[in-house]
């Protein structure tokens, strides 16, 4: 590797013409190199779920070559719904080693973004509605990509929660949400996960847009958090040349191939030559960036190799996908389906043999292959059972009532005549996708007449809903024996979701937000703006999903950190102890006669808060996998900084004393264990 004092003798050796080069693109995905002194282009690719495919240099293009096909991974609300930080860190590592071996510098991910509303187009790209749970998963991405000399760029840095005007839309939150809230996974991927690189958002905050604000990127990033990484802006995100070079912003990404009119070229050498931006401004950024390339390897010839499409890949996704899957109701114990016991099954829903890899936005995938549910459920049965597919209702944006009365039609001919009937439908990515948010709660395409008609002629219904966000799903639960929820959970998506349904995968998944029984329900809606056009005020503040639920006592339809197992967990004997940090242990038994893993949360409630908090805040999780008719004791450990508050008088963190209500719970509103410890 470079000494500091090398890469600063760099620095002395490039013209300004060079410097600039390096600061803006010149393709749609990466910078510009400078050859005569071995400085390579900073090649980027999205995204969450698995390496883009290639465009041509200048153009989004696609190059159509063969070998640009690559594993699709779960989504990050499929990570966050494992509770698995050590399956994200495996994920990072695979994404990385994809990357690299696709000869990628910098990933754009993971998102981290606040899930606030149901409604936003990305939630699928991000991870929860809480913030500790989508720090905890972001985190260790970002830690495993990373290994593989390949910089992370976690976005969109901030509050970046619609996609209803997405590019000048300005969010107006107070400080303490945003301290408490929509900023911690951010300032953990900085100082914890050590992301070498991060994407201001499109949106404006308070005031001033992402990717040119001094008090965001300045002050907040750079001097609050000690940030040294390089800030990428979104691909069109500067509005600006020489504002958003003093808020430190360091790259220029755009959509549109005039590369030398980007704010950060001609314009910022003007600048310079002007006197408006000072020669030391730019070393600033140029140190920043080839320090990163630096810690990369791509300046000494050191650098790591990837691979991509291997066997191990493809199993982590299984099992990530497996883990994944939440169980949200299953009466009488239907789940899971002995493969014997029906001999005639009907799947019903066009999610049943829908791919999502090449959907969504930029998260799209050329996935080597994809699994849907129906090819999982056929390779795992065999010839067990006469299985048949009916579509049941048409995705097809003019399809006329006549077309989807045919198709109900026909599904109900055949629920007649067969035993059981998997129904497996949901959303897809003309729903969850980047550039628009939806509209509505209601599951699409009549599903809720479609299940009740169902249900008429064959109850014996499992039902599975697709999405990256919370649904309506009463209709679902009410006329089906069983619910799953699943995500886009990869190209092993299809086999990992029959696993669980035929009992091969016990499902340990959680929900990482809450399925509510109505929009208004979510405070974003009833309190706050969703979306907003010149700008969206977050009046709900603290109380975003689950916080505004428990603190009002408002009646989920699932809960937050709700997920069922095909086996049961009792908890006893809770021990809370205060020595530096706070102890926290408990005995759990797997009291079912299957393995399985339970997801144990942590929740506190400051008895008598100096300042409004919500009644509940999850502050530590851990994931535990027991035998069948097993026990053992679970230690958590909850760091003293965890029981702060931001308080808006004094600008700072503060420890506010008093009695805090410790509660352990299998979900948020399913708490089996609590205490009471003084701090
Ligand atoms: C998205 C980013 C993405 C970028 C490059 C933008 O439209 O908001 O998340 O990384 O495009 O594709």
């Amino acid at each position: 590797m470079l000494s500091n004092e090398a890469i600063h003798q760099l620095i002395t050796q490039l013209t300004l013409d060079e410097k600039i080069g390096m600061l803006h693109g010149d393709g749609i995905f990466q910078t510009k190199g400078v050859s005569r002194l071995n400085i390579p282009p900073l090649k980027m690719s999205d995204g969450p779920m698995g390496v883009r495919s290639e465009y041509v240099k200048h153009t989004w293009i696609a190059r159509g070559w063969e070998d640009d096909f690559v594993t699709y991974f779960p989504s990050n609300t499929a990570l966050a719904a494992t509770w698995n930080p050590k399956l994200a860190y495996a994920f990072g590592k695979a994404l990385g080693s994809e990357a690299r071996s696709r000869g990628k510098d910098i990933i754009l991910a993971p998102g981290v973004n606040l899930i606030r509303s149901p409604y936003c187009g990305r939630n699928f790209e991000y991870m929860s509605e809480d913030p500790f749970l989508t720090s905890t998963i972001g985190t260790e991405i970002i830690k495993g990509v990373q290994l593989n000399d390949v910089a992370a760029c976690v976005k969109h840095f901030a509050a970046n929660n619609q996609e209803t005007h997405r590019m000048t839309v300005d969010a107006i939150v107070d400080e303490r949400t945003l301290e408490e809230l929509y900023y911690p996974a951010f300032y953990d991927a900085v100082t914890q996960g050590n992301a070498y690189s991060l994407m201001g958002a499109y949106n404006q905050l308070n005031g001033e847009y992402c990717c040119e604000s001094d008090a965001l990127l300045r002050a907040q990033l750079r001097e609050k958090w000690g940030y040294k990484g390089v800030v990428v802006s979104d691909w069109g995100g500067v509005h600006s040349t020489v504002k958003a070079a003093l808020s430190t912003m360091d790259i220029e990404m755009n959509v549109t191939s005039d590369f030398d009119h980007y704010f950060f070229a001609n314009a910022l050498k003007e600048a310079v030559e002007a006197g408006d931006v000072s020669m030391s401004v730019i070393d600033e950024k140029i140190h920043r960036i080839l320090t990163l390339m630096n810690t990369l390897h791509m300046l000494d010839g050191t650098r790591k190799r990837g691979a991509r499409n291997t066997a191990e890949h493809q199993l982590l996704t299984l099992q990530t996908a497996e883990e994944s899957i939440v169980l949200l109701q299953n009466d009488h114990h239907f789940l899971p389906v002995d493969p014997d016991r029906f001999s005639s099954i009907l799947v019903v829903g066009d999610n049943a043999i829908k791919t999502h890899a090449n959907g969504g936005g930029s998260a799209i995938i050329k996935a080597l292959y994809e699994h849907s549910p129906f090819t999982g459920i056929s390779m795992l049965l065999g010839d067990r059972a006469k299985l048949t597919f009916v579509q049941g209702y048409s995705t097809e944006e003019n399809a006329s009532p006549s077309r989807q009365w045919e198709l109900r039609e026909e599904a109900i001919r055949a629920a007649n005549c067969h035993e059981l009937i998997i129904f497996i439908g949901g959303l897809n990515h003309d729903f969850d996708t980047e550039g628009k948010d939806r509209s509505t709660y209601t599951l699409p395409y009549a599903q809720d007449e479609l299940i009740k008609a169902l249900h008429t002629v064959n109850p014996n219904i499992i039902s599975v809903n697709i999405s990256g966000s919370a649904v309506d799903l009463s209709s679902l639960k009410a006329y089906s024996k069983a619910l799953l929820h699943t995500w886009y959970n990869g190209m092993e998506g299809g086999r990992a979701l029959a696993k669980v349904l035929f009992g091969q995968a016990v499902p340990s998944g959680k929900l990482p937000f809450t399925m509510a029984q109505s929009i208004n329900d979510y405070a974003s809606h009833s309190i706050g703006e969703f979306p907003g056009h010149e700008s969206v005020h977050y009046l709900e503040g603290l109380m975003v999903g689950y916080r505004h639920f428990e603190t009002n006592a408002i009646e989920a339809l699932f809960p937050f950190g709700h997920g069922l197992s095909y086996t049961q967990f009792s908890y006893e004997g809770l021990d809370i102890s205060l020595q530096e940090d706070v102890h926290v242990a408990f005995t759990l038994n797997n009291i079912g006669a299957v393995d399985g893993k339970e997801v144990s949360q942590v929740y506190i409630q400051h008895l008598s808060p100096r300042l409004p908090r919500p009644s509940k805040e999850l502050k530590a999780y851990c994931k535990t996998e027991l035998k069948a008719n097993s026990t053992t004791r679970v230690d958590i450990c909850i760091p003293r900084h965890a029981f702060m508050v931001y308080d808006m008088q004094s600008h700072q963190w503060e420890h506010h004393c008093g009695d805090f209500k410790i509660m352990i719970g299998s979900s948020v509103r399913d708490i089996r264990l609590e205490g009471v410890i003084h701090i």
